[in-house]
């Protein structure tokens, strides 16, 4: 019997988990500079660590999330997004107290699994890279993690994205809005699609990020929320518009953006990219924003919260698309040739030693002729061929040869086994 991985997921090969840990070094780095820790949380969490937090309306709940009764008959999910769960953690570990910093910065990367239909970019098994910041209602918190997202993208080659950011507003505002909208949206209730008509009335708002055809044509002539805010929402937006600026962030004003997940309010943003990597038009790789109640909504104190996932699976089909050279990180500094039955053992020798002293070493292992030994080392890219033959065994010696620029020489085994750096500054 053979098994089949299964629908929506991929295994990640050497080949490709090379452009992984490059993307999650960068990440990484990125993080640091912005003084970003990296938290980890389960892969499962309770059912409604999400149910209360996305929105029961929401996609993720309704359709995507994979969950389960466990053996003891606790209702379990596969973490469908990061967000929730770090916010469980934060409350759980009451990360809000005065003993920890604030804004209390942390990132994650990992696995996340939605229920969906599989296509390019959109698999059942996903990772995102992922930052939250809680503990401040400073616009100049939203403009940070839009700065971080913005530095990241940058950092992998990607310069031509597009920002797109709105606001929910507050409480009061989206209130306001949300009469609004179900006035505008009643008399065509007929026409919505099947989603949308339960949508109008639990949560007006996620119709305008229906994916339906039917209601798209609505969406185009809705009311602004813009035309909503409160004063303190609009100050808020207006000074998150103004630090972006001072950043020399381009940015756009997309007023009928809103989030799949409820948990939102004032700024919520999307990085958009436009490449055929990704199929037609505009994909979104990277979306946050404000969420003010969640910290409460899992049983914390009121503390706001701002945050954004990316999805590396995009990510890595627009690097690639867009032609984005992966830098070798591990290159093979040496190859060793070891020619006759009798070199076994001193190529083996020598090559341990070389990654004694932190080189990346190789050598056969299927006994084979010197011509396929030495195609090997070319094929691998090895910096420096090494070559033990029957004269050199004889003598204690061996053939070290810089593959670049073709100079070689002659050396007892102990220099490298001893100072291989020092041999080959000799030849470099
Ligand atoms: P979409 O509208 O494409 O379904 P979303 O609004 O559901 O996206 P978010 O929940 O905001 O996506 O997740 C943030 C990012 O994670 C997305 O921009 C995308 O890059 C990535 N992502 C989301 N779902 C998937 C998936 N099923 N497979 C691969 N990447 C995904
Ligand atoms: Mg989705």
């Amino acid at each position: 019997m053979r098994y089949q991985r299964p629908k929506g997921t991929a295994d990640t090969l050497p080949a490709d988990t090379r452009h992984w840990q490059y993307v999650e070094g960068i990440a990484r780095d990125v993080f640091a500079k912005y003084r970003f820790e990296e938290i980890r949380t389960p892969m499962f969490e309770n059912f409604e660590v999400f149910s209360r937090t996305s929105g029961d309306t929401s996609d993720i709940v309704t359709k995507e999330m994979y969950d389960f009764k466990d053996k003891g008959d606790r209702h379990i999910t596969l973490r469908p997004e990061g967000t929730a769960g770090v916010v469980r953690a934060f409350v759980e570990n009451k990360l809000y107290g005065p003993e920890t910093q604030k804004p209390y910065k942390v990132y994650y990367m990992g696995p996340m699994f939605r229920y969906e239909r599989p296509q390019s970019g959109r698999l059942r098994e996903f990772h995102q890279i992922g930052v939250e910041a809680f503990g401040s209602d400073e616009p100049a918190l939203d403009v940070e993690v839009i700065a971080v997202g913005r530095d990241l993208l940058k950092h992998f080659g990607i310069d031509n994205v597009r920002l797109a950011v709105n606001t929910l507003g507050d409480q009061q505002t989206r209130d306001d809005y949300r009469k609004a909208l179900v006035a505008y949206l009643e008399p065509h209730y007929e026409e919505l699609s099947d989603d949308s008509k339960t949508r109008l009335y639990k949560n007006p708002l996620r119709v305008l990020d229906s994916k339906d055809e039917q209601d798209q044509k609505f969406v185009e002539g809705a009311p602004s929320i813009l035309d909503y805010l409160t004063p303190e929402a609009q100050a808020h937006f207006d000074e998150v518009q103004n630090l972006l600026k001072a950043l020399d962030i381009p940015f756009e004003i997309d007023p009928t953006m809103v989030r799949g997940l409820d948990y939102y309010n004032h700024t919520i943003f999307e990085f958009m990219v436009n490449s055929k990597a990704l199929g037609h038009g505009y994909t979104t790789i990277c979306a946050g924003g404000r969420y003010n109640g969640l910290v409460s909504e899992l049983g914390g104190p009121e503390m706001s919260g701002v945050g954004f996932g990316m999805g590396v699976e995009r990510l890595l089909l627009l690097m690639q698309g867009e032609g984005v050279a992966f830098p070798d990180q591990h290159p093979l500094d040496a190859y060793l040739v070891g020619i006759g039955e009798g070199a076994n053992a001193a190529t083996l020798q020598v090559v341990q030693a070389l990654r004694g002293q932190d080189f990346a070493a190789d050598r056969d292992y299927l006994a084979r002729k010197p011509k396929a030994q030495f195609k090997t080392a070319d094929k691998l890219n090895a910096k420096y061929t090494l070559t033990i033959g029957e004269e050199e065994l004889k003598t204690n010696t061996i053939h070290v040869k810089n593959m670049a620029s073709g100079n070689e020489v002659t050396v007892p085994v102990a220099n490298v086994t001893s100072d291989f750096a020092a041999v080959i500054a000799n030849i470099d």
